[in-house]
């Protein structure tokens, strides 16, 4: 029997924030296939494309498989000892203030506690972030500052539950598509979904009600939302009064004339009578949940956005119950657990403020250390600014799972960035763009070639299980971390035999995790945090009781509309934004390496309106040019019906057409998340 020799291993997806388990099937030591898993915990065996195919880009050849160093403006081939003995000494000649970790939400929860702890106790830099800054840390700020939390409220099981699901600014069904699967089964059973899109997506399309808007309205919309419901009397007065705080304030400002729905219908683009319907479903229907993601945080008013689609959930009553909520969709499988990490400039794992003196005593006394470094950090997107300005004090960036040069805004500014730095030292599976200009390259091991947990989107840690050995001297990222350390003398605070007993000292270190280990992570085969003690069940639902702020109380505030940094003129005429496509990931570096998915997209498009591209004399599939202030690329056309006149979107995983050679790096002044989602650009025929 051929099924003697297979072996079947259960793990974690490495791709989005859904976190669906399956079975890498493994012969003769080699990934062959991906099974279904059928007791995972989210998706109970279902996967979508790119889970079903996440074994073919393992074994490429382009993997890395020996450190390489820059010699004459080449990258070569060197041994583990030398790289390490080469990076240490030169990571002993800065100064803290002078060097930066970037980790990621790529790798495991244990790979992100040691590049946190590597950054604090051997470099004493609070200069780490990771990849959040550029996709929820509007999130965290938002929904800290109203819920006193800044996670997925609810859990993906209890979507089920929705009598009405409004979805805004996020492609569920191509992007988490294991979500969209409830969205629909909610469908099914009669719940409404309305969906706030610039562009028809198969979301939409799936939709009760499409609310076409423009990119960069979402404060307006939402506002008008909640006049109109105020206006009709539809409020949740009971829990407004029992559970929140400041309502007046947020009352006085969306009843001002701006935000009734003429205006507003005016501001969006969205008709009028459309957006009654969706007051009325959203206020009406009990429970009702809010689904966002990108589209939402992606902002100069990335915060603002958030912080709306709480003061709507709030109004009408949807905090605290199943089939409620505020649902923000993390885009990587790790972005939640890469921040309760603390891989974040400001705080330690747990949320716990590096500037607070109790947590630094408790830091150092857990860690054996002294000398922690008092202050927050830098952000990644300010360190990129003030480097392309000449006015940083940075020399050195460590870089673990990012591709910065294809995932950062405005790239060329990116590039000019990177000029400015002494010294780069890249650890990834693959020679990606970033890794291409760095001194040192250090090959790491992939999701299948390792142990550790990762903790999705509504808060669920999960396994992740080592398949089959790393290629050529490849290792983990957390081995590679703690041989260095080892290197610069601190071996002892990074001694561990293995990932479960990183995972026992983030448990005492992060009162979230408290109870967790990988004993309990076997059976139930997750936990959702918070999960305080060994007893504890773990938490599907936030702020049941109370909210967790000091008083218990939500509080909302009172938000006006302001337009993207940069809206179309003249010369700029159509609002760029870009986004993901249901076949690839992010900058392509593993789903462009797997021959399935790659031999369905091949390359990148912009899509425009008809009636944009008959002005402009384009056909359908020609190739166009499209430019910002910024840079330019050029790229084939979709023409379709459905993106709105006046709106292009572009997918940024391509290289060879990057959009974000085009997008705007102006940030949101509390998150510092850039401005992905609208930008003004022109189009040109070639
Ligand atoms: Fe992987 Fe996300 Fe697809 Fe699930 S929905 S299989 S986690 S990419």
């Amino acid at each position: 029997n051929g099924n003697m020799e297979l072996k079947y291993v259960h793990t974690t997806c490495p791709y989005c924030g859904t976190g669906c388990g399956f079975n890498i099937v493994v012969k003769d030591g080699r990934a062959v296939g991906i099974e279904p898993w059928h007791r995972a915990p989210v998706n109970a065996g279902k996967l979508c494309q790119k889970g079903r195919y996440a074994y073919e880009f393992i074994h490429s050849k382009d993997r890395l498989v020996k450190p390489l160093v820059r010699e004459n403006g080449q990258l070569v081939e060197t041994s583990w000892e030398e790289a390490l003995a080469l990076i240490a000494g030169r990571f002993m000649t800065f100064l803290p203030e002078e060097i930066v970790c970037l980790s990621s939400a790529r790798t495991s929860n244990e790979e992100n506690y040691l590049m946190q702890k590597f950054a604090r106790v051997v470099l004493k830099t609070s200069n780490v972030d990771h990849c959040a800054r550029l996709c929820h840390s509007s999130t965290v700020a938002g929904l800290a500052a109203v819920f006193g939390s800044g996670a997925m409220t609810n859990s993906i099981l209890d979507i089920e539950e929705s009598k009405c699901i409004f979805i805004i600014g996020s492609n569920t069904l191509e992007q988490h598509p294991l979500i969209g699967r409830r969205v629909m089964l909610a469908k099914k059973k009669g719940a409404k979904i309305v969906c706030a899109d610039p562009r028809c997506t198969p979301t939409a399309k799936q939709a009760d009600l499409h609310l076409s808007m423009y990119s960069g309205t979402d404060v307006a919309l939402l506002n008008g939302l909640m006049h109109h419901i105020i206006e009709n009397g539809w409020e949740d007065s009971a829990f407004i009064s029992k559970r929140t705080k400041n309502y007046e304030e947020m009352k006085s400002v969306v009843m001002q004339e701006i935000y009734s729905l003429p205006n507003v219908s005016k501001i969006t683009g969205v008709p009028e009578d459309d957006l009654k319907t969706a007051a009325e479903w959203i206020a009406q229907s009990k429970p009702s949940a809010l689904i966002y993601s990108m589209g939402i945080t992606q902002h100069t008013v990335g915060v603002d956005n958030v912080r709306s689609t709480a003061n709507l959930m709030l109004l009408t009553g949807n905090l605290g119950v199943p089939g409620g909520g505020v649902n923000p969709l993390r885009g990587q499988n790790n972005v939640q657990g890469a921040c309760d990490m603390g891989c974040l400039p400001d705080v330690y794992p747990g949320y716990q403020k590096v500037a607070d003196p109790k947590n630094h005593r408790k830091m150092e006394s857990i860690w054996g250390v002294s000398g922690l470094p008092k202050a927050p950090g830098l952000t990644v997107t300010e360190l990129m600014e003030q480097l392309a300005e000449g006015t940083s004090t940075v020399k050195c960036m460590y870089v673990m799972g990012e591709n910065f040069m294809l995932s950062d805004p405005d790239l060329n500014k990116v590039r000019k960035a990177m000029k400015q730095l002494d010294f780069l030292v890249v650890q990834d599976i693959f020679l990606s763009e970033t890794a291409n200009l760095a001194d040192v390259v250090l090959p790491a091991a992939c999701y299948a070639e390792k142990n550790g947990t990762q903790t999705n989107t509504e808060r669920r840690v999960q396994r992740i299980r080592k398949a089959v050995d790393p290629p050529g001297d490849a290792k983990a990222d957390w081995r590679i971390i703690c041989e260095l350390a080892g290197c610069m003398g601190y071996g002892p605070q990074f001694s561990y035999m293995n990932e479960a007993e990183i995972f026992e000292e983030i448990s005492k270190v992060t009162p979230q995790y408290g109870g967790m280990s990988y004993e309990r992570l076997e059976k139930p085969d997750s936990l959702q945090w918070p999960c305080p003690d060994k007893t504890h069940p773990g938490t599907p639902i936030l702020h049941t009781e109370k909210f967790s702020t000091s008083d218990g109380l939500a509080e909302f505030s009172g938000i006006e509309w302001k337009p993207p940094a940069e809206v179309p003129d003249v010369e700029y005429p159509f609002i760029l934004t870009t986004g993901r496509n249901i076949w690839h990931w992010h900058t392509g570096t593993m789903t462009r390496r797997s021959k399935t998915l790659a031999s369905e997209v091949r390359t990148g498009w912009v899509e425009l309106n008809p009636k944009d591209a008959k002005k402009l004399g384009i056909r359908n599939r020609e190739k166009v040019r499209v430019l910002s202030r910024r840079g330019k690329i050029e790229i084939p056309s979709m023409v379709t019906e459905d993106i709105k006149p006046g709106v292009v979107f572009i997918p940024f995983h391509f290289k060879e057409c990057a959009a974000n050679l085009l997008t705007n790096g102006a940030l949101d002044p509390v998150a510092k998340i850039p401005e992905y989602k609208a930008c003004a650009v022109k189009i040109e025929k070639i």
